[in-house]
Protein backbone atom coordinates (compact mmCIF):
# COMPACT_ATOMS: atom_id res chain seq x y z
CA UNK A 1 0.00 0.00 0.00
CA UNK A 2 1.31 3.24 -1.24
CA UNK A 3 2.05 6.04 1.79
CA UNK A 4 -1.13 7.47 3.03
CA UNK A 5 -2.16 11.04 3.88
CA UNK A 6 -4.03 11.55 7.03
CA UNK A 7 -5.68 14.96 7.39
CA UNK A 8 -5.66 15.59 11.46
CA UNK A 9 -8.22 18.28 12.70
CA UNK A 10 -6.46 18.63 16.33
CA UNK A 11 -6.90 21.86 18.61
CA UNK A 12 -4.91 20.87 21.17
CA UNK A 13 -0.95 21.02 20.62
CA UNK A 14 0.10 17.89 22.14
CA UNK A 15 -1.90 15.64 20.87
CA UNK A 16 -0.94 17.16 17.56
CA UNK A 17 2.57 16.51 18.37
CA UNK A 18 1.63 13.21 19.44
CA UNK A 19 0.11 12.42 16.47
CA UNK A 20 2.23 14.15 14.16
CA UNK A 21 5.12 11.63 15.82
CA UNK A 22 3.53 8.52 15.90
CA UNK A 23 1.44 8.44 12.63
CA UNK A 24 4.88 9.40 11.11
CA UNK A 25 6.47 6.27 12.37
CA UNK A 26 3.33 4.15 11.51
CA UNK A 27 4.14 5.09 7.61
CA UNK A 28 1.66 7.97 7.30
CA UNK A 29 1.86 11.40 5.74
CA UNK A 30 0.16 13.60 8.68
CA UNK A 31 -0.99 16.71 7.81
CA UNK A 32 -2.55 19.37 10.58
CA UNK A 33 -5.55 21.47 10.43
CA UNK A 34 -6.02 23.43 13.96
CA UNK A 35 -9.64 24.39 13.30
CA UNK A 36 -12.89 23.29 11.25
CA UNK A 37 -12.79 26.11 8.83
CA UNK A 38 -8.70 24.94 8.04
CA UNK A 39 -10.14 21.69 7.69
CA UNK A 40 -12.56 22.33 4.98
CA UNK A 41 -9.81 24.25 3.12
CA UNK A 42 -6.87 21.62 3.42
CA UNK A 43 -9.64 18.63 2.82
CA UNK A 44 -9.99 20.44 -0.42
CA UNK A 45 -6.22 20.89 -1.19
CA UNK A 46 -5.02 17.34 0.03
CA UNK A 47 -7.51 14.87 -0.66
CA UNK A 48 -6.58 12.62 2.23
CA UNK A 49 -6.79 9.15 2.68
CA UNK A 50 -8.56 9.04 6.35
CA UNK A 51 -9.40 11.92 8.60
CA UNK A 52 -9.06 12.14 12.47
CA UNK A 53 -11.38 14.89 13.55
CA UNK A 54 -11.85 16.15 17.22
CA UNK A 55 -15.08 17.29 17.93
CA UNK A 56 -14.16 20.38 19.63
CA UNK A 57 -12.66 22.50 17.52
CA UNK A 58 -12.49 26.67 17.07
CA UNK A 59 -14.60 28.26 14.83
CA UNK A 60 -16.61 25.34 13.04
CA UNK A 61 -17.34 22.17 15.36
CA UNK A 62 -16.21 18.62 14.11
CA UNK A 63 -19.94 17.85 13.99
CA UNK A 64 -20.04 20.18 11.51
CA UNK A 65 -17.06 19.33 9.80
CA UNK A 66 -17.85 15.96 9.97
CA UNK A 67 -21.09 16.64 8.14
CA UNK A 68 -19.73 18.83 5.50
CA UNK A 69 -16.64 16.27 4.68
CA UNK A 70 -20.08 13.62 4.08
CA UNK A 71 -21.68 15.88 1.45
CA UNK A 72 -18.96 15.73 -1.05
CA UNK A 73 -16.48 12.79 -0.15
CA UNK A 74 -16.75 9.29 0.99
CA UNK A 75 -13.56 9.71 2.79
CA UNK A 76 -12.75 7.31 6.34
CA UNK A 77 -13.77 9.44 9.34
CA UNK A 78 -13.11 8.69 12.68
CA UNK A 79 -14.10 11.54 15.48
CA UNK A 80 -12.10 12.18 18.72
CA UNK A 81 -14.26 12.92 21.89
CA UNK A 82 -13.39 14.20 24.57
CA UNK A 83 -15.70 12.65 27.12
CA UNK A 84 -17.46 9.36 25.76
CA UNK A 85 -21.23 11.39 26.65
CA UNK A 86 -20.09 13.31 23.20
CA UNK A 87 -19.89 9.67 21.57
CA UNK A 88 -23.36 9.13 22.23
CA UNK A 89 -24.45 12.56 20.41
CA UNK A 90 -22.31 11.91 17.63
CA UNK A 91 -23.49 8.95 16.83
CA UNK A 92 -27.42 10.50 17.67
CA UNK A 93 -26.91 12.69 15.10
CA UNK A 94 -25.39 10.31 12.01
CA UNK A 95 -22.82 12.62 11.04
CA UNK A 96 -21.50 10.24 9.12
CA UNK A 97 -18.27 9.19 10.77
CA UNK A 98 -16.96 5.58 10.55
CA UNK A 99 -15.38 4.93 14.06
CA UNK A 100 -14.80 7.04 16.79
CA UNK A 101 -12.54 7.25 19.78
CA UNK A 102 -11.98 8.84 23.31
CA UNK A 103 -9.40 11.19 24.51
CA UNK A 104 -6.60 10.45 26.14
CA UNK A 105 -5.96 7.13 23.40
CA UNK A 106 -3.17 5.87 22.95
CA UNK A 107 -1.58 6.35 19.51
CA UNK A 108 -1.33 2.44 18.69
CA UNK A 109 -5.04 2.02 19.65
CA UNK A 110 -5.93 4.99 16.94
CA UNK A 111 -3.78 3.51 14.15
CA UNK A 112 -5.62 -0.08 14.27
CA UNK A 113 -8.46 1.93 14.36
CA UNK A 114 -7.69 3.71 11.42
CA UNK A 115 -6.30 0.70 9.79
CA UNK A 116 -9.29 -1.13 10.52
CA UNK A 117 -11.51 1.42 8.87
CA UNK A 118 -9.33 1.73 5.82
CA UNK A 119 -9.69 -1.63 4.66
CA UNK A 120 -13.32 -1.45 5.31
CA UNK A 121 -13.92 1.51 3.27
CA UNK A 122 -11.47 0.81 0.81
CA UNK A 123 -13.34 -0.13 -2.34
CA UNK A 124 -15.66 2.97 -1.45
CA UNK A 125 -14.70 5.59 -3.75
CA UNK A 126 -12.10 4.82 -6.04
CA UNK A 127 -13.04 1.72 -7.56
CA UNK A 128 -15.91 4.09 -9.40
CA UNK A 129 -15.70 3.45 -12.97
CA UNK A 130 -15.69 7.20 -15.21
CA UNK A 131 -19.29 7.40 -15.76
CA UNK A 132 -20.38 7.00 -12.11
CA UNK A 133 -22.65 9.73 -11.10
CA UNK A 134 -22.09 11.04 -7.62
CA UNK A 135 -24.24 13.86 -5.60
CA UNK A 136 -23.73 14.56 -2.39
CA UNK A 137 -23.66 10.60 -0.48
CA UNK A 138 -25.52 8.99 -3.25
CA UNK A 139 -23.34 7.67 -6.20
CA UNK A 140 -24.38 5.39 -9.01
CA UNK A 141 -22.03 2.88 -11.26
CA UNK A 142 -23.67 2.31 -14.48
CA UNK A 143 -21.15 -0.21 -15.78
CA UNK A 144 -20.72 -1.64 -12.05
CA UNK A 145 -24.99 -1.53 -11.88
CA UNK A 146 -24.27 -0.52 -8.48
CA UNK A 147 -25.81 2.55 -6.38
CA UNK A 148 -23.99 3.54 -2.84
CA UNK A 149 -25.95 5.92 -0.55
CA UNK A 150 -23.61 7.30 2.44
CA UNK A 151 -21.23 4.96 1.63
CA UNK A 152 -23.11 1.49 1.75
CA UNK A 153 -24.50 -0.28 -1.27
CA UNK A 154 -27.64 -0.45 -1.82
CA UNK A 155 -29.63 -3.11 -3.42
CA UNK A 156 -31.93 -1.15 -6.11
CA UNK A 157 -34.81 -3.05 -8.30
CA UNK A 158 -34.31 -2.83 -12.15
CA UNK A 159 -37.02 0.24 -12.53
CA UNK A 160 -35.71 2.11 -9.25
CA UNK A 161 -32.04 2.14 -10.51
CA UNK A 162 -33.06 3.36 -13.91
CA UNK A 163 -35.11 5.89 -12.49
CA UNK A 164 -32.38 7.13 -10.22
CA UNK A 165 -29.72 6.83 -13.50
CA UNK A 166 -31.89 9.25 -15.22
CA UNK A 167 -33.03 11.52 -12.61
CA UNK A 168 -28.95 11.64 -11.34
CA UNK A 169 -27.82 12.22 -15.10
CA UNK A 170 -30.16 15.31 -15.34
CA UNK A 171 -29.32 16.32 -11.56
CA UNK A 172 -30.35 19.89 -10.81
CA UNK A 173 -33.09 19.85 -14.10
CA UNK A 174 -36.76 19.64 -13.86
CA UNK A 175 -37.54 16.00 -15.35
CA UNK A 176 -41.17 15.94 -16.43
CA UNK A 177 -43.19 12.83 -15.70
CA UNK A 178 -43.57 12.28 -19.25
CA UNK A 179 -39.69 12.55 -20.12
CA UNK A 180 -39.05 10.01 -16.93
CA UNK A 181 -41.61 7.29 -17.81
CA UNK A 182 -40.15 7.28 -21.22
CA UNK A 183 -36.72 6.90 -20.38
CA UNK A 184 -37.45 4.69 -17.70
CA UNK A 185 -40.14 2.19 -18.66
CA UNK A 186 -41.00 3.42 -22.54
CA UNK A 187 -43.04 1.69 -23.84
CA UNK A 188 -43.64 -1.15 -22.00
CA UNK A 189 -44.96 1.33 -19.21
CA UNK A 190 -48.74 -0.26 -18.62
CA UNK A 191 -49.45 0.62 -15.04
CA UNK A 192 -51.70 3.46 -14.16
CA UNK A 193 -50.39 7.19 -13.27
CA UNK A 194 -49.36 5.73 -10.07
CA UNK A 195 -46.72 3.54 -11.26
CA UNK A 196 -44.01 6.42 -11.25
CA UNK A 197 -44.75 7.46 -8.15
CA UNK A 198 -44.34 4.56 -6.42
CA UNK A 199 -41.29 4.21 -7.57
CA UNK A 200 -40.20 7.48 -6.78
CA UNK A 201 -41.59 6.97 -2.79
CA UNK A 202 -39.52 4.06 -2.83
CA UNK A 203 -36.36 5.47 -3.92
CA UNK A 204 -36.82 8.28 -1.44
CA UNK A 205 -36.84 5.61 1.46
CA UNK A 206 -33.46 4.53 0.41
CA UNK A 207 -31.91 7.88 -0.73
CA UNK A 208 -33.23 10.30 1.46
CA UNK A 209 -32.24 10.81 5.32
CA UNK A 210 -35.54 11.46 6.33
CA UNK A 211 -37.71 10.73 3.48
CA UNK A 212 -40.91 11.99 4.89
CA UNK A 213 -39.22 16.14 4.20
CA UNK A 214 -37.28 14.89 0.89
CA UNK A 215 -34.33 17.25 0.26
CA UNK A 216 -32.81 14.89 -2.90
CA UNK A 217 -35.60 14.03 -5.21
CA UNK A 218 -38.01 16.96 -5.25
CA UNK A 219 -41.29 16.89 -6.16
CA UNK A 220 -42.37 19.57 -8.72
CA UNK A 221 -45.77 20.55 -8.66
CA UNK A 222 -47.77 20.17 -11.82
CA UNK A 223 -44.45 19.20 -13.68
CA UNK A 224 -41.87 16.04 -12.62
CA UNK A 225 -39.05 15.67 -10.06
CA UNK A 226 -35.55 16.83 -10.10
CA UNK A 227 -33.11 15.30 -8.31
CA UNK A 228 -31.43 18.60 -6.15
CA UNK A 229 -27.58 19.15 -6.34
CA UNK A 230 -28.38 22.11 -2.87
CA UNK A 231 -26.44 19.30 -1.01
CA UNK A 232 -24.05 18.99 -2.91
CA UNK A 233 -21.01 22.34 -2.81
CA UNK A 234 -19.96 23.20 -5.86
CA1 LIG B 1 -10.38 20.13 20.83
Amino acid sequence: MAEATVLVVEDEEAFVEALEIGLAREGFRVQVARDGVLALELFDALRPDIVILDVMLPKITGIDVCRELRKKSAVPIIMVTAKSSEIDTVVGLEVGADDYVTKPYRVRELVARMRAVMRRTEHREDDLTQDALVEGDVTLDPEKHEVRIRGEVAALPLKEFELLHVLLANAGRVMTRDQLIDRVWGSDYVGDTKTLDVHIKRLRAKVEPDPSTPERIITIRGLGYKFDTALTPT
